[in-house]
Protein backbone atom coordinates (compact mmCIF):
# COMPACT_ATOMS: atom_id res chain seq x y z
CA UNK A 1 0.00 0.00 0.00
CA UNK A 2 1.48 3.54 -0.94
CA UNK A 3 1.37 5.59 2.01
CA UNK A 4 4.74 6.92 1.66
CA UNK A 5 3.33 10.32 1.26
CA UNK A 6 0.98 10.74 4.09
CA UNK A 7 4.37 9.95 6.56
CA UNK A 8 6.73 12.25 4.33
CA UNK A 9 4.53 15.29 4.04
CA UNK A 10 1.32 15.47 6.79
CA UNK A 11 1.83 16.65 10.17
CA UNK A 12 2.79 14.34 13.09
CA UNK A 13 -1.29 15.62 14.46
CA UNK A 14 -2.65 13.11 12.20
CA UNK A 15 -4.54 11.25 14.54
CA UNK A 16 -7.88 8.54 13.23
CA UNK A 17 -5.27 7.56 10.17
CA UNK A 18 -3.34 5.77 12.47
CA UNK A 19 -6.01 4.05 14.23
CA UNK A 20 -7.22 2.90 10.61
CA UNK A 21 -4.12 2.38 8.52
CA UNK A 22 -5.69 2.09 5.03
CA UNK A 23 -6.24 4.14 1.85
CA UNK A 24 -9.98 4.28 1.60
CA UNK A 25 -11.25 5.13 -1.85
CA UNK A 26 -14.96 4.52 -1.91
CA UNK A 27 -18.22 4.19 0.71
CA UNK A 28 -21.70 3.58 0.73
CA UNK A 29 -24.09 2.99 3.86
CA UNK A 30 -22.23 1.23 6.72
CA UNK A 31 -18.90 0.12 4.60
CA UNK A 32 -16.05 1.84 3.39
CA UNK A 33 -13.91 0.05 0.63
CA UNK A 34 -9.97 0.60 0.71
CA UNK A 35 -7.87 1.30 -2.29
CA UNK A 36 -7.19 -2.52 -2.27
CA UNK A 37 -10.69 -3.12 -2.34
CA UNK A 38 -10.76 -4.49 1.16
CA UNK A 39 -14.57 -3.58 3.06
CA UNK A 40 -14.78 -2.60 5.91
CA UNK A 41 -18.07 -2.10 8.10
CA UNK A 42 -17.82 1.17 9.79
CA UNK A 43 -18.83 1.14 13.86
CA UNK A 44 -17.34 4.53 13.74
CA UNK A 45 -19.72 6.81 11.37
CA UNK A 46 -17.62 9.86 10.94
CA UNK A 47 -17.50 10.45 14.85
CA UNK A 48 -21.07 11.49 14.56
CA UNK A 49 -21.27 12.94 11.14
CA UNK A 50 -22.82 10.25 9.46
CA UNK A 51 -25.88 8.90 11.00
CA UNK A 52 -27.44 8.67 7.72
CA UNK A 53 -24.46 6.40 6.33
CA UNK A 54 -22.05 6.86 3.78
CA UNK A 55 -23.23 9.09 0.54
CA UNK A 56 -27.46 8.25 1.17
CA UNK A 57 -28.64 8.28 -2.27
CA UNK A 58 -31.75 10.59 -1.94
CA UNK A 59 -29.29 13.16 -0.67
CA UNK A 60 -26.68 12.51 -3.25
CA UNK A 61 -29.43 13.11 -6.26
CA UNK A 62 -30.36 16.32 -4.40
CA UNK A 63 -26.84 17.74 -4.08
CA UNK A 64 -25.90 16.75 -7.68
CA UNK A 65 -28.57 18.37 -9.33
CA UNK A 66 -27.94 21.32 -7.40
CA UNK A 67 -24.29 21.33 -8.48
CA UNK A 68 -25.16 20.28 -12.03
CA UNK A 69 -27.99 23.18 -12.06
CA UNK A 70 -25.03 25.80 -11.05
CA UNK A 71 -26.72 27.22 -8.04
CA UNK A 72 -25.30 28.89 -5.49
CA UNK A 73 -22.18 27.21 -4.11
CA UNK A 74 -20.94 30.14 -1.76
CA UNK A 75 -22.50 32.75 -0.28
CA UNK A 76 -21.47 34.30 2.49
CA UNK A 77 -24.75 35.45 4.98
CA UNK A 78 -26.75 36.20 1.26
CA UNK A 79 -30.46 35.25 1.10
CA UNK A 80 -30.23 31.95 -1.17
CA UNK A 81 -33.25 29.47 -2.30
CA UNK A 82 -31.31 26.78 -0.18
CA UNK A 83 -31.32 28.57 2.67
CA UNK A 84 -35.00 29.37 2.58
CA UNK A 85 -35.80 25.91 1.99
CA UNK A 86 -33.36 24.76 5.02
CA UNK A 87 -35.20 27.27 7.35
CA UNK A 88 -38.81 26.35 6.06
CA UNK A 89 -37.83 22.95 6.44
CA UNK A 90 -36.35 22.92 9.80
CA UNK A 91 -39.28 24.35 10.70
CA UNK A 92 -41.73 22.39 9.45
CA UNK A 93 -39.99 19.07 10.40
CA UNK A 94 -38.23 19.84 13.13
CA UNK A 95 -39.67 23.05 15.40
CA UNK A 96 -43.42 23.26 14.88
CA UNK A 97 -43.87 19.50 15.71
CA UNK A 98 -42.17 19.90 19.31
CA UNK A 99 -43.27 23.16 20.34
CA UNK A 100 -39.96 24.59 19.84
CA UNK A 101 -39.67 28.81 18.91
CA UNK A 102 -35.83 29.20 18.34
CA UNK A 103 -34.02 31.99 16.14
CA UNK A 104 -30.97 30.43 14.02
CA UNK A 105 -27.93 31.34 13.60
CA UNK A 106 -25.16 29.87 10.98
CA UNK A 107 -21.84 30.62 12.88
CA UNK A 108 -18.89 28.62 10.72
CA UNK A 109 -19.12 24.96 9.43
CA UNK A 110 -17.77 23.49 12.04
CA UNK A 111 -19.04 22.21 15.70
CA UNK A 112 -16.19 24.16 17.36
CA UNK A 113 -17.96 27.32 15.50
CA UNK A 114 -21.24 27.20 17.32
CA UNK A 115 -20.40 26.04 20.23
CA UNK A 116 -17.92 29.17 20.18
CA UNK A 117 -20.61 31.39 18.60
CA UNK A 118 -23.13 30.09 21.75
CA UNK A 119 -20.38 31.24 24.39
CA UNK A 120 -20.40 34.48 23.23
CA UNK A 121 -23.37 35.20 23.00
CA UNK A 122 -24.54 33.72 26.50
CA UNK A 123 -21.66 36.53 27.60
CA UNK A 124 -23.30 38.85 25.55
CA UNK A 125 -26.67 38.43 26.98
CA UNK A 126 -26.03 38.06 30.88
CA UNK A 127 -22.85 40.69 30.84
CA UNK A 128 -21.11 37.41 32.42
CA UNK A 129 -17.95 35.99 31.81
CA UNK A 130 -18.03 32.50 33.42
CA UNK A 131 -19.26 28.87 31.82
CA UNK A 132 -19.88 26.39 33.95
CA UNK A 133 -19.25 22.48 31.87
CA UNK A 134 -18.77 19.55 33.26
CA UNK A 135 -16.03 16.68 33.79
CA UNK A 136 -15.62 14.83 30.79
CA UNK A 137 -17.15 16.95 28.68
CA UNK A 138 -16.05 17.71 24.80
CA UNK A 139 -17.06 20.78 23.38
CA UNK A 140 -14.53 21.03 20.41
CA UNK A 141 -10.89 22.11 19.84
CA UNK A 142 -10.49 26.26 19.69
CA UNK A 143 -9.90 28.61 22.53
CA UNK A 144 -13.30 29.41 23.74
CA UNK A 145 -14.74 25.48 23.42
CA UNK A 146 -11.45 24.05 24.88
CA UNK A 147 -12.14 26.46 28.17
CA UNK A 148 -14.96 23.95 28.52
CA UNK A 149 -13.24 20.97 27.49
CA UNK A 150 -12.51 18.09 30.30
CA UNK A 151 -9.97 16.66 28.78
CA UNK A 152 -6.11 17.79 30.16
CA UNK A 153 -3.87 17.08 27.42
CA UNK A 154 -6.52 18.36 24.90
CA UNK A 155 -6.58 21.74 27.01
CA UNK A 156 -2.73 22.11 27.29
CA UNK A 157 -2.20 21.74 23.46
CA UNK A 158 -3.61 25.31 23.72
CA UNK A 159 -0.20 26.53 24.77
CA UNK A 160 -2.32 29.36 27.15
CA UNK A 161 -4.42 28.99 29.80
CA UNK A 162 -7.73 27.43 29.05
CA UNK A 163 -8.59 26.25 32.74
CA UNK A 164 -12.52 25.26 32.95
CA UNK A 165 -13.63 28.17 34.58
CA UNK A 166 -16.42 26.63 36.45
CA UNK A 167 -15.94 22.81 36.37
CA UNK A 168 -18.57 21.03 37.85
CA UNK A 169 -19.15 17.30 38.47
CA UNK A 170 -21.29 15.21 35.78
CA UNK A 171 -24.52 13.71 36.77
CA UNK A 172 -23.22 10.47 38.52
CA UNK A 173 -19.58 11.61 38.71
CA UNK A 174 -19.29 10.75 42.26
CA UNK A 175 -21.38 7.59 42.24
CA UNK A 176 -25.39 7.65 42.59
CA UNK A 177 -25.53 8.48 46.16
CA UNK A 178 -23.42 12.19 45.39
CA UNK A 179 -26.20 14.87 44.50
CA UNK A 180 -23.84 17.15 42.30
CA UNK A 181 -26.53 19.71 41.60
CA UNK A 182 -27.08 20.17 45.16
CA UNK A 183 -23.62 20.82 45.64
CA UNK A 184 -24.12 23.34 42.45
CA UNK A 185 -26.41 25.40 43.84
CA UNK A 186 -25.07 25.42 47.16
CA UNK A 187 -22.21 27.17 45.47
CA UNK A 188 -24.31 29.47 43.56
CA UNK A 189 -26.10 30.82 46.74
CA UNK A 190 -23.43 31.38 48.86
CA UNK A 191 -21.36 34.57 47.99
CA UNK A 192 -18.66 33.50 49.88
CA UNK A 193 -17.98 30.14 47.98
CA UNK A 194 -15.85 31.46 44.65
CA UNK A 195 -17.86 30.62 42.08
CA UNK A 196 -19.11 33.11 40.92
CA UNK A 197 -22.83 32.91 38.86
CA UNK A 198 -21.66 31.85 35.41
CA UNK A 199 -23.50 33.48 32.13
CA UNK A 200 -24.50 29.34 31.03
CA UNK A 201 -24.03 25.86 32.16
CA UNK A 202 -22.46 23.99 28.48
CA UNK A 203 -23.67 20.42 28.96
CA UNK A 204 -23.56 17.38 26.48
CA UNK A 205 -26.69 14.68 27.30
CA UNK A 206 -24.46 11.87 26.41
CA UNK A 207 -20.82 12.89 26.83
CA UNK A 208 -19.56 11.15 23.65
CA UNK A 209 -16.06 11.74 23.71
CA UNK A 210 -15.76 11.84 27.76
CA UNK A 211 -16.92 7.95 27.32
CA UNK A 212 -20.67 7.66 26.65
CA UNK A 213 -21.48 9.24 30.14
CA UNK A 214 -25.21 9.55 30.01
CA UNK A 215 -27.08 12.03 32.02
CA UNK A 216 -30.35 10.52 33.62
CA UNK A 217 -33.57 12.42 32.74
CA UNK A 218 -34.43 13.33 36.01
CA UNK A 219 -30.66 14.96 35.98
CA UNK A 220 -31.64 17.29 32.95
CA UNK A 221 -34.37 18.34 34.38
CA UNK A 222 -33.34 19.43 37.54
CA UNK A 223 -30.47 21.36 35.99
CA UNK A 224 -32.89 23.18 33.77
CA UNK A 225 -34.82 23.66 36.74
CA UNK A 226 -31.67 25.36 38.46
CA UNK A 227 -30.37 27.28 35.94
CA UNK A 228 -33.50 28.85 35.14
CA UNK A 229 -34.10 29.50 39.11
CA UNK A 230 -30.82 31.37 38.52
CA UNK A 231 -30.60 33.00 35.41
CA UNK A 232 -28.16 30.84 34.25
CA UNK A 233 -28.77 30.37 30.47
CA UNK A 234 -28.70 26.22 29.83
CA UNK A 235 -26.61 25.43 26.42
CA UNK A 236 -27.04 21.72 25.06
CA UNK A 237 -24.41 21.08 22.79
CA UNK A 238 -26.18 18.22 20.75
CA UNK A 239 -23.02 18.50 18.27
CA UNK A 240 -22.97 14.46 18.20
CA UNK A 241 -25.80 13.08 20.10
CA UNK A 242 -28.07 15.10 18.19
CA UNK A 243 -29.68 14.36 15.08
CA UNK A 244 -31.17 11.20 15.95
CA UNK A 245 -28.45 9.38 17.53
CA UNK A 246 -30.11 9.10 21.05
CA UNK A 247 -33.31 8.00 18.99
CA UNK A 248 -34.83 11.53 18.81
CA UNK A 249 -34.38 14.64 17.06
CA UNK A 250 -32.96 16.05 19.75
CA UNK A 251 -31.18 14.09 22.41
CA UNK A 252 -32.84 16.32 25.46
CA UNK A 253 -36.50 15.58 23.93
CA UNK A 254 -36.81 12.39 26.38
CA UNK A 255 -36.15 14.59 29.36
CA UNK A 256 -38.64 16.81 28.22
CA UNK A 257 -36.47 20.14 28.73
CA UNK A 258 -36.40 23.41 26.73
CA UNK A 259 -32.65 24.52 26.52
CA UNK A 260 -31.75 28.27 26.08
CA UNK A 261 -29.18 27.38 23.05
CA UNK A 262 -28.83 24.27 21.00
CA UNK A 263 -25.38 24.10 19.17
CA UNK A 264 -26.31 21.40 16.16
CA UNK A 265 -22.95 19.97 13.57
CA UNK A 266 -21.73 16.25 12.43
CA UNK A 267 -24.75 14.72 10.97
CA UNK A 268 -27.22 18.10 10.44
CA UNK A 269 -26.26 18.18 6.36
CA UNK A 270 -26.35 14.72 6.64
CA UNK A 271 -23.69 14.06 3.87
CA UNK A 272 -20.71 14.65 5.56
CA UNK A 273 -20.67 18.38 4.53
CA UNK A 274 -19.73 20.86 7.24
CA UNK A 275 -22.32 22.71 8.47
CA UNK A 276 -22.93 24.18 11.96
CA UNK A 277 -25.84 25.63 12.88
CA UNK A 278 -26.85 27.44 16.86
CA UNK A 279 -30.84 27.39 17.98
CA UNK A 280 -31.42 30.13 20.60
CA UNK A 281 -34.43 31.54 21.99
CA UNK A 282 -35.85 34.65 20.64
CA UNK A 283 -35.29 37.10 23.42
CA UNK A 284 -31.58 36.02 23.20
CA UNK A 285 -31.20 36.93 19.91
CA UNK A 286 -29.09 40.61 20.98
CA UNK A 287 -26.81 39.99 17.76
CA UNK A 288 -25.71 43.27 16.08
CA UNK A 289 -25.55 42.91 12.40
CA UNK A 290 -22.26 41.61 11.33
CA UNK A 291 -21.21 41.15 15.46
CA UNK A 292 -20.41 37.72 14.81
CA UNK A 293 -19.08 36.53 11.34
CA UNK A 294 -17.43 33.98 9.07
CA UNK A 295 -16.70 33.07 5.28
CA UNK A 296 -18.03 29.93 4.89
CA UNK A 297 -21.88 30.38 6.89
CA UNK A 298 -23.49 29.71 3.59
CA UNK A 299 -22.11 26.13 2.43
CA UNK A 300 -25.26 26.28 0.39
CA UNK A 301 -24.97 22.46 -1.27
CA UNK A 302 -24.74 21.40 2.78
CA UNK A 303 -28.04 23.38 2.89
CA UNK A 304 -29.03 21.35 0.16
CA UNK A 305 -28.54 17.73 1.71
CA UNK A 306 -29.47 19.02 5.16
CA UNK A 307 -33.14 19.96 3.83
CA UNK A 308 -33.25 17.00 2.47
CA UNK A 309 -32.37 14.49 5.18
CA UNK A 310 -34.88 16.03 6.95
CA UNK A 311 -37.40 15.67 4.43
CA UNK A 312 -36.43 12.02 3.96
CA UNK A 313 -35.74 10.79 7.32
CA UNK A 314 -37.72 13.11 9.72
CA UNK A 315 -40.89 12.86 7.92
CA UNK A 316 -42.27 10.33 10.57
CA UNK A 317 -41.29 8.58 13.43
CA UNK A 318 -40.05 5.83 11.74
CA UNK A 319 -36.21 6.35 12.21
CA UNK A 320 -36.72 7.21 15.92
CA UNK A 321 -38.01 3.57 16.23
CA UNK A 322 -35.15 1.90 14.37
CA UNK A 323 -32.44 3.58 16.27
CA UNK A 324 -34.62 2.23 19.55
CA UNK A 325 -34.91 -1.47 18.03
CA UNK A 326 -31.15 -1.53 16.69
CA UNK A 327 -29.76 0.05 20.14
CA UNK A 328 -31.25 -2.97 21.94
CA UNK A 329 -29.72 -5.29 19.65
CA UNK A 330 -25.93 -3.49 20.21
CA UNK A 331 -26.60 -3.40 23.96
CA UNK A 332 -27.94 -7.21 24.46
CA UNK A 333 -24.55 -8.19 22.46
CA UNK A 334 -22.50 -5.88 24.14
CA UNK A 335 -24.02 -7.25 27.61
CA UNK A 336 -23.25 -10.64 26.25
CA UNK A 337 -19.53 -10.37 25.45
CA UNK A 338 -19.37 -8.52 28.54
CA UNK A 339 -20.35 -10.99 30.83
CA UNK A 340 -17.91 -13.62 29.13
CA UNK A 341 -15.24 -11.75 30.28
CA UNK A 342 -15.94 -10.07 34.15
CA UNK A 343 -11.99 -9.11 34.45
CA UNK A 344 -11.75 -7.14 31.48
CA UNK A 345 -15.20 -5.60 30.55
CA UNK A 346 -17.43 -3.35 32.84
CA UNK A 347 -20.39 -1.47 32.16
CA UNK A 348 -22.27 -1.23 29.30
CA UNK A 349 -23.70 2.25 28.89
CA UNK A 350 -25.45 4.53 26.02
CA UNK A 351 -28.62 5.78 24.58
CA UNK A 352 -29.85 5.26 21.56
CA UNK A 353 -27.33 3.88 18.94
CA UNK A 354 -24.35 5.56 21.09
CA UNK A 355 -23.25 2.89 23.24
CA UNK A 356 -20.60 1.40 24.57
CA UNK A 357 -19.00 -1.17 27.01
CA UNK A 358 -15.77 -0.28 29.37
CA UNK A 359 -12.38 -2.40 29.19
CA UNK A 360 -9.00 -1.81 30.24
CA UNK A 361 -7.19 0.50 28.11
CA UNK A 362 -5.19 -2.59 27.37
CA UNK A 363 -7.63 -4.65 25.66
CA UNK A 364 -9.92 -1.63 24.32
CA UNK A 365 -6.57 -0.83 22.13
CA UNK A 366 -6.11 -3.86 21.44
CA UNK A 367 -10.01 -4.85 20.26
CA UNK A 368 -9.98 -2.16 17.97
CA UNK A 369 -6.91 -3.14 15.81
CA UNK A 370 -8.11 -6.64 15.95
CA UNK A 371 -11.10 -5.32 14.96
CA UNK A 372 -10.06 -3.45 11.91
CA UNK A 373 -7.46 -6.28 11.14
CA UNK A 374 -11.44 -8.58 10.82
CA UNK A 375 -12.35 -5.83 8.60
CA UNK A 376 -14.29 -3.35 11.17
CA UNK A 377 -13.84 0.44 12.03
CA UNK A 378 -14.94 1.26 15.86
CA UNK A 379 -12.86 3.50 17.85
CA UNK A 380 -12.22 4.47 21.55
CA UNK A 381 -13.54 7.29 24.14
CA UNK A 382 -13.07 8.10 27.57
CA UNK A 383 -10.30 9.31 29.90
CA UNK A 384 -7.79 6.31 29.06
CA UNK A 385 -9.50 5.81 25.87
CA UNK A 386 -10.93 2.39 27.59
CA UNK A 387 -14.57 2.86 26.48
CA UNK A 388 -15.32 1.07 22.94
CA UNK A 389 -17.40 2.80 21.36
CA UNK A 390 -20.33 1.18 19.02
CA UNK A 391 -21.64 4.46 16.63
CA UNK A 392 -22.53 2.87 13.69
CA UNK A 393 -24.81 4.80 10.88
CA UNK A 394 -28.28 4.98 12.18
CA UNK A 395 -29.11 3.47 8.89
CA UNK A 396 -26.80 0.14 8.82
CA UNK A 397 -29.29 -2.82 7.67
CA UNK A 398 -29.55 -5.15 10.52
CA UNK A 399 -27.55 -8.06 8.43
CA UNK A 400 -24.49 -5.33 8.28
CA UNK A 401 -24.96 -4.53 12.15
CA UNK A 402 -25.28 -8.20 12.86
CA UNK A 403 -21.82 -9.37 10.89
CA UNK A 404 -19.82 -6.21 12.61
CA UNK A 405 -20.97 -7.56 16.17
CA UNK A 406 -19.91 -10.96 15.37
CA UNK A 407 -16.55 -9.22 14.19
CA UNK A 408 -16.78 -7.13 17.40
CA UNK A 409 -17.17 -10.05 19.84
CA UNK A 410 -14.13 -11.71 18.47
CA UNK A 411 -11.38 -9.14 18.10
CA UNK A 412 -12.36 -8.91 22.32
CA UNK A 413 -12.27 -12.12 22.77
CA UNK A 414 -8.65 -12.24 20.78
CA UNK A 415 -7.65 -9.38 22.68
CA UNK A 416 -8.41 -10.50 26.00
CA UNK A 417 -7.08 -13.34 25.13
CA UNK A 418 -3.59 -11.96 23.79
CA UNK A 419 -3.50 -10.18 27.05
CA UNK A 420 -4.18 -13.47 29.46
CA UNK A 421 -1.11 -15.12 27.38
CA UNK A 422 0.98 -12.14 28.00
CA UNK A 423 0.17 -12.14 31.55
CA UNK A 424 0.84 -15.90 31.58
CA UNK A 425 4.04 -15.82 29.80
CA UNK A 426 5.23 -12.51 32.31
CA UNK A 427 4.25 -15.11 35.47
CA UNK A 428 6.80 -18.04 34.03
CA UNK A 429 9.28 -15.63 33.29
C1 LIG B 1 -17.24 16.86 17.60
C2 LIG B 1 -17.78 17.66 18.70
C3 LIG B 1 -17.53 19.03 18.82
C4 LIG B 1 -16.59 19.77 17.89
O1 LIG B 1 -16.97 19.70 16.56
P1 LIG B 1 -15.85 19.98 15.43
O2 LIG B 1 -16.61 19.94 14.14
O3 LIG B 1 -14.85 18.89 15.55
O4 LIG B 1 -15.29 21.32 15.72
C5 LIG B 1 -18.12 19.72 19.86
N1 LIG B 1 -18.92 19.10 20.74
C6 LIG B 1 -19.18 17.78 20.67
C7 LIG B 1 -20.10 17.16 21.66
C8 LIG B 1 -18.61 17.02 19.66
O5 LIG B 1 -18.84 15.70 19.60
Amino acid sequence: MNMQVFARRESEVRGYCRSFPAVFARSKGAELWDEQGRRYIDFFAGAGALNYGHNPEPLKGALLEYLTGDNITHALDLHTQAKRELLEELERTVLTPRGLDYKVQFPGPTGTNAVEAALKLARKVTGRTGIASFTNAFHGMTLGSLAVTGNQGKRQGAGVPVDPSNLLPFCGYFGPEVDSLAQFEALLEDTSSGFDVPAAVVVETVQAEGGINVASADWLQKLRALTTRHDILLIVDDIQVGCGRTGTFFSFEEAGIVPDIVCLSKSLSGYGLPLSLVLLKPELDVWAPGEHNGTFRGHNPAFVTATAALRVYWKDDSLTREVQRKGAIIREELETIAKRHPDELGEVRGRGMILGVECTPEVAARATREAFRRGLMIETAGTNDQVLKVLCPLVIDDALLREGLTILAAAIDAAVQAGGERDSASAAE
